[in-house]
């Protein structure tokens, strides 16, 4: 039987298929589209996105197919009303690089770019993405799943043991699962986006024409390595604009007032409603949702395609664990610690996108943090603290880099599928088996109120357990 089909072959899926293989779990990965989405889409990799690449292996190719966050320039007509970083736009200090947080800034890469790059790292790791493969049917029993996959005219079935749905904002799997998806769809408001080549523009900027009224939304963001731009335009809800190039034009000339921007070569272009929704559930027996198919909200706060890297992160180390041996009930803590994330997320987004483009600046420290680096677990069964007054960093959140004794990146040990135990002084561990790799450190950085303790850290980068009693450390890890 085959252990996963993933349906949807988005960021969610293609980073879930490289979780699994490289742990060397067999899964099949397909998407009903011919080819993978071509247009640019979310653009911004927010830091702990840049975090997980790196330890998926994919962070050069990431950095070399992008470009640090522009910032956003506002015209008057052809003149320049200002230009602001985004730390400035969100109230926020100058985010600095620091032993625990690598890589501060988010990164600007069109999202077939990212796209491309999982695809390539899985293909790298012996995988395949079966293109022109829909996901037509499925059911389940206690043992697995059944699934009815349509391709080169025919239908073919296949027994997975899980099934998880990457199938994007229109889920198939969601609905045919019967989770629900609750929530709004905002009717008053509609986006235009597209990609198309542009002539007559200086620089690398989100360029945005129409003076902070944000019912004429018109920017231009340079896209790294391509001659495209990325437009975004806000729609009226009573107009049905064409979609074409024709439209394009119209609306930035109206808008912008000018005459010297000629836009042409319009590779991609959409036009959506505003939904702020999520599932009830993330897993429904063998079948898992991830990704938008699990929530969607406004871009504004660039979180969409970064929540669902994490999604899949959770759930990879998760589902190759129990393929492996591990109790079931580990997959219940994906939904357990991913549904409120997901919460937060779209109430995040939402602020962000009612405060919008607006010439005065946010007050300092008004904006909610857009990183995704303090997403916590902290609540999860599987986050367990054994100190009586546990500290600033405690089981469930991310595990900060830091420099080790040598100069050596904690980043650098915790990369690879593996557990990793650091023992900050005090007694040995034992061996705790080949899928934990143990540590003896001391004077770290970040991490000064460990000392004497071990500091178990789970696959996905995330604190699983803090105590001074090694058995309590081969206890947690006998359910994994
Ligand atoms: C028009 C648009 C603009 C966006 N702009 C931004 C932005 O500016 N910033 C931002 O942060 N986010 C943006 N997003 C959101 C971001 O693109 C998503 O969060 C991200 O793509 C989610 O990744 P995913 O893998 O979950 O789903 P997707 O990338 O949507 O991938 C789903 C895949 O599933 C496939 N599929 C669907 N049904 C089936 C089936 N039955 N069988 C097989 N395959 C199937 C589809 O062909 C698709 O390839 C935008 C989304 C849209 C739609």
């Amino acid at each position: 039987m085959l252990p996963v089909l993933i349906a949807g072959a988005g960021p969610s899926g293609l980073t879930l298929a490289v979780e699994l293989a490289r742990r060397g779990v067999d899964c099949r990965i397909v998407d009903k589209a011919p080819e993978l989405f071509i247009g640019s889409r979310a653009k911004g990799l927010q830091p702990r996105t840049l975090e997980v690449f790196e330890d998926l292996g994919v962070l050069d190719a990431v950095f070399a197919g992008g470009a640090p966050f522009p910032a956003f320039r506002m015209y008057s007509g052809k003149e320049i009303l200002w230009e602001r970083p985004l730390h400035e736009m969100l109230g926020s200090p100058l985010p600095r690089r620091t032993p625990d947080v690598p890589y501060p800034m988010p990164w600007l890469i069109p999202q077939w770019r990212t796209d491309e790059i999982l695809r390539d790292r899985f293909e790298e790791l012996g995988g395949r993405v079966e293109l022109s493969t829909e996901l037509v049917d499925f059911g389940q029993d206690d043992d697995g799943v059944v699934a009815t996959l349509r391709h080169d005219g025919r239908d073919e079935h296949v027994r997975a043991e899980f099934l998880v749905g990457t199938d994007g904002g229109r889920s198939f799997v969601r609905k045919h699962s019967g989770a629900g998806f609750l929530g709004t769809t905002w009717e008053s408001e509609r986006t235009l986006i597209g990609d198309v080549r542009a002539e007559g523009i200086d620089g690398f900027f989100c360029h945005m024409f129409t003076g902070g009224d944000l019912a004429k939304r018109f920017s231009l963001w340079n896209l790294p390595g391509s001659d495209h731009y990325q437009f975004v335009a806000a729609v009226d809800p009573d107009d049905e604009p064409e979609l074409n190039l024709a439209t394009v034009r119209k609306m930035l000339d109206e808008r912008s007032g000018r005459t010297d921007i000629r836009l042409f070569d319009l590779r991609w272009i959409s036009l959506y409603r505003i939904n702020v929704r999520m599932v009830d559930r993330f897993r429904t027996g063998r079948v898992f949702l991830a990704g938008d198919a699990a929530h969607v909200h406004s871009s504004a706060a660039g979180q969409g395609l970064n929540t669902s890297v994490q999604d899949a992160y959770n759930l990879g180390w998760k589902l190759a664990a129990v393929l492996g041996g591990a109790p079931e009930s580990l997959l219940d803590t994906y939904h357990e610690e991913r549904f409120p994330v997901a919460a937060d997320v779209l109430d995040l987004s939402t602020t962000l996108h009612h405060r919008g483009f607006r010439a005065t600046l946010a007050p300092a420290g008004s904006s909610p943090a857009i990183h995704q680096l303090d997403i916590t677990y902290r609540g999860s069964t599987l986050a367990v603290d054994d100190r009586d007054n546990p500290g600033h960093l405690r089981a469930g959140d991310r595990a900060p880099d830091a420099l080790l004794d040598g100069g050596t990146r904690l980043f650098d040990v915790l990369k690879g599928p593996q557990w990793t135990l650091l023992v900050f002084g005090g007694a040995s561990a034992g061996d705790l088996g080949p899928g934990v790799h143990v540590r003896s450190v001391s004077g770290v950085g970040g991490y000064e109120e460990f000392d004497g303790m071990f500091v178990l850290i789970r696959p996905d980068g995330h604190i699983g357990t803090v105590t001074s009693d090694a058995d309590r450390v081969r206890a947690y890890l006998t359910d994994m």
